[in-house]
């Protein structure tokens, strides 16, 4: 697709589209047959919380998350309410009192946890909504298999005392992204052990969840009451090499103006630590977005310039050459001089003729997940629903 005929005059920007987070809210809701809780956390992995939670709720999304109780507290100040949310992660200092005036599910891992939640809380008219993580597997939070009795217990406790309801037990996979790990199995097993145990002191949760995305479509018998689906909600593959496609589609373009065009001869070296030289005359084009912007400064290592991540300049795929600088980087050309103001795509959808989160991900030894959320720096965010960037 060509974009010449688009010159961008502004700076650098991430674009939202809201259409593609309903659509694939809608196809993860479909797929696995269960309630979807679209998970928002970290600014909506980037993409912005109220607005993805909007998307996701309009695309049928059925509880909202986020990990910390001062991100639940913020949704609901921004007026996204009637609908449930959950949260997972608390401080020492956290307020659990305002969480559940904005009637917020806060997720407890310990007796401690509920005890300090009662304090804090006092006595109510209507009782908290409490869920309760245990540990399957994965060793970061949730309670510790030695402790679900005492915490089931604890829990049950509070519910005939009338200060909460335990509304959902749930846990988190390790390995979910690897279907064949046996990790899952082991995991999936050990959740309805402790399903058991806590209808065997007598909680009745309304929602018991163990699936991320990844497990959401890779993984049936792990869908349970609902799913929790953050990264394939915006698009993003979730097992990548695991044939996961199920027609999402990436929600975020990150694009820049193209802000300078010049000619190297054989010789010249490019930026910082001069770790790039043209071996033959060539343009290059110099791209106003850095590691301030959350481009990874090992998009572009030493020594290894076949490996180095690309952008998409009309509709062609061009290498960044020499250092990721803080404020931008130098793409190589080929001997062509686009426009100045010609857009280039960082990443996107396939669609936009750049590459993908995914292929940055790749160049770059991490995950799509890492690369959509920390994309961000002086960069503006712009939400468009359907229509083009
Ligand atoms: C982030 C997170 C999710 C969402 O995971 P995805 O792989 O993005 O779908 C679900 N559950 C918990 C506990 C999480 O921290």
């Amino acid at each position: 697709m060509s974009t010449m005929s688009r010159p961008l005059l502004g700076p650098a920007e991430i674009v939202v589209d809201v259409a593609a987070i309903r659509d694939n809210a809608r196809l993860l809701a479909a797929t696995a047959g269960v309630p979807l809780i679209a998970v928002v956390k970290a600014d909506g992995y980037g993409h912005g919380m109220v607005e993805t939670a909007r998307a996701a709720l309009e695309g049928g999304a059925a509880w909202l998350a986020t990990a910390t109780i001062e991100e639940a507290v913020a949704l609901r100040a921004a007026g996204v309410v009637d609908v449930p949310l959950l949260c997972w992660i608390t401080s020492p200092t956290s307020d659990h009192a305002a969480a559940v005036d904005a009637d917020i599910d806060v997720t407890a891992y310990s007796v401690e946890e509920l005890d300090e939640i009662a304090a804090a809380i006092g006595e109510r008219a209507v009782p908290a909504r409490i869920q309760l993580k245990v540990d399957t597997g994965l060793s970061r939070g949730g309670a510790s298999r030695a402790d679900w009795a005492a915490l089931f217990a604890r829990a049950r406790v509070g519910e005939e005392q009338g200060t909460w309801r335990i509304t959902g037990l749930w846990s988190h996979f390790a390995c979910a992204d690897d279907p064949s790990h046996p990790a899952n199995d082991r995991q999936e097993a050990a959740f309805r052990d402790a399903l058991d145990l806590a209808a065997g002191h007598g909680l009745r949760p309304e929602i018991r969840h163990l699936a991320n995305s990844a497990a959401a479509i890779l993984r049936p018998s792990a869908r349970f009451d609902a799913v929790r689906c953050g990264i394939a909600m915006y698009g993003l593959d979730p097992a990548p090499g695991q044939a996961t496609d199920i027609g999402l589609v990436p929600a975020m373009t990150v694009r820049a103006p193209l802000v300078m065009v010049k000619d190297l001869a054989p010789g010249d070296a490019v930026s910082y630590g001069h770790h790039w030289t043209a071996q033959q005359a060539t343009t290059v084009g110099l791209v106003p977005v850095g590691y301030a912007e959350g481009i990874p400064r090992n998009a572009s290592r030493p020594g290894a310039p076949e490996a180095a991540a690309r952008v998409g300049i009309a509709g062609a795929l061009r290498p960044i050459r020499g250092t990721v600088c803080m404020d931008q980087v130098v793409v190589d050309l080929g001997g062509d001089r686009p426009p100045v103001g010609t857009e280039v795509v960082v990443f996107g959808p396939p669609s936009a003729g750049g590459p993908t989160a995914q292929d940055w991900a790749e160049t770059c030894g991490t995950i799509n997940y890492e690369i959509v959320t920390r994309i961000g720096g002086r960069m503006s965010r712009r939400y468009v629903d359907g229509e083009p960037r």
